[in-house]
């Protein structure tokens, strides 16, 4: 729906895959943010608080994993794994630290986007009136 407000920070070290989705994000009017490692992540996390993380778990320095551990110790904001690992376990972990959801890739953009879209729907509804999925 165009015209959004929300600020997205992308963990990615593919800088393929990372300007893909920071140029379909932005299309959507979505401010985008970027990081490679998850060093530099938590860093842009800390200084700009984005409302969403979109979070890739193979990653140079640290585990994907960690990132949400980190994050979780102290803060809600929506995680959103995107991740070329499709085993059951991993998913099961991510979710189990916190994730609020998993994306195998390779993904489809579109998809990528209405799973943001829903994912911010919900965490805006956090104080938890009505949910209408
Ligand atoms: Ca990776």
């Amino acid at each position: 729906m165009g015209n959004n407000k929300y600020k997205i920070l992308i963990v990615e070290d593919e800088a393929n895959i990372r300007s893909f989705i920071k140029a379909n994000l932005e299309t959507s009017d979505y401010q985008v943010l970027c990081a490679e490692t998850c060093e530099l992540g938590m860093m842009m996390y800390a200084s700009h608080h984005p409302d969403l993380i979109l979070l890739d778990l193979g990653l140079p320095d640290r585990d994907g994993m960690s990132l949400i551990q980190e994050v979780r110790e102290t803060d809600t904001v929506p995680i959103i794994v995107l991740s070329a690992r499709s085993n059951e376990r991993d998913k099961v972990e991510a979710l189990d630290l916190g994730a609020n959801d998993y994306i195998t890739k390779p993904f489809s953009m579109p998809l990528v986007v209405k799973h943001i879209e829903a994912v911010l729907r919900r965490a805006e509804q956090g104080a938890g009136v009505e949910t209408n999925i």
